[in-house]
């Protein structure tokens, strides 16, 4: 296998007088070039701890990481020059309009002042803003805002892009846009390490996901490696008449593994997980020996959601916290 493009190794990281705070606790991490990398987690789990590590901005406490190949400490401004950050708080000047940030962070990275135009109008068109670029920023939406740091983040063409959970807050329709750029600049070659508190974020974008909880790794796999690893399925029996669900309960109860199963009474349905597959046949002769009539029967693959509770046992963050709806442009 070729050198990762980000590798973490032992990444401790610890905050207060007394090192009270562990934010990352021996954190071992590895992204394959070309690929994005979700790291999943709940608030507090470290994710913007390591992404301020990997982007020189914090030295850790101990362990190390390298960025293509350069250490984040010994070799900072190498690593530097190799990356985009952008996160969930938009680091724009208000005052100017978005096309001269975004010249601005061009002149930073040392382009020339032609240069430094051309990709301004570049990232501009790549993320829709070409209709609002002259406009000063304080007129533009959230969505508009956080568009414009990815933007400015990727004047340099860093072949390797930290994005700290950039659509946190995000209306649906500027996440899905979102989406599809970070979708397009992995297609182009970019390494992208992105947190995240959105399962279905991770599962749409990312290769490989990491849930990370108390500043550790928990598990990491694929999205369906991650499932599998619940090692259950979720069996869910409607019955024909709805009256009869008690009785239906009753017949199920024993089949059921891990949590209690879910009632919809109204619905004459039960949900619960089940360890074997081959028990949605049992479930089925079980009902049909009290003369219960079926409905429907379905199994399911647990969700990365059902993966996330199992691992952290909290839910994970509910998703349509919209803070800001798009303004015409
Ligand atoms: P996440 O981004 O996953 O929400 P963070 O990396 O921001 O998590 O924080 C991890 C832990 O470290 C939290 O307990 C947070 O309060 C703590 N922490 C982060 N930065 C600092 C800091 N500069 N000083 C003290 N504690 C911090
Ligand atoms: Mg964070």
């Amino acid at each position: 296998m070729s050198t990762p493009a980000i590798e973490a190794q032992g990444v401790r990281q610890v905050f207060g007088k007394k090192g009270e705070v562990v934010a990352l606790d021996g954190l071992d991490l590895s992204v394959e070039a070309g690929t994005v990398f979700g790291l999943l987690g709940p608030n507090g789990a470290g994710k913007t701890t390591l992404v301020r590590v990997l982007a020189t901005l914090l030295q850790p406490t101990a362990g190390s990481a390298r960025v293509l190949g350069h250490d984040v400490v010994s070799q900072a401004l190498a690593v530097r020059r190799r990356i985009g950050l952008a996160g969930q708080f938009a680091a724009v000047d208000e005052e100017l309009s978005g096309r001269e940030n975004v010249e601005m962070v061009g002149r930073l990275y040392r382009l020339p002042a032609r240069e430094a135009k051309r990709r301004a109008a570049e990232v501009l068109e790549r993320l829709g803003l070409s209709d609002a670029a002259d406009r000063p920023v304080s007129t533009y939406s959230g969505g508009m805002r956080r568009r414009l740091d990815l933007g400015a983040s990727l004047v340099g063409r860093p072949p390797v892009l930290l994005l700290d959970e950039p659509t946190t807050g995000l209306d649906p329709r500027t996440r899905q846009e979102l989406w599809t750029t970070v979708d397009e600049l992995r297609r182009d070659g970019t390494t992208v390490l992105l947190t995240t508190q959105y399962l279905e974020e991770a599962d749409r974008l990312a290769q490989r996901i990491a849930v990370v909880d108390h500043g550790r790794i928990v598990a990491q796999g694929t999205a369906n490696e991650l499932k599998a690893t619940i090692g259950t399925e979720l069996l869910s029996v409607r019955i024909a008449d709805p009256a009869r669900i008690a009785d239906a309960a009753a017949a199920l109860a024993e089949l059921a593994t891990g949590e209690e199963p879910l009632v919809d009474a109204a619905a004459g349905e039960i949900r619960f997980a089940v360890a074997d597959p081959a028990l949605s046949a049992e479930a089925v002769r079980r009902l049909d020996a009290r003369g219960l009539a079926i409905a429907a029967v379905e199994l399911q693959q647990p969700s990365l959601d059902d993966v996330f509770l199992t691992l952290t046992g909290r839910r994970a963050a509910e998703h349509d916290t919209a803070d800001s709806e798009e303004v015409a442009a």
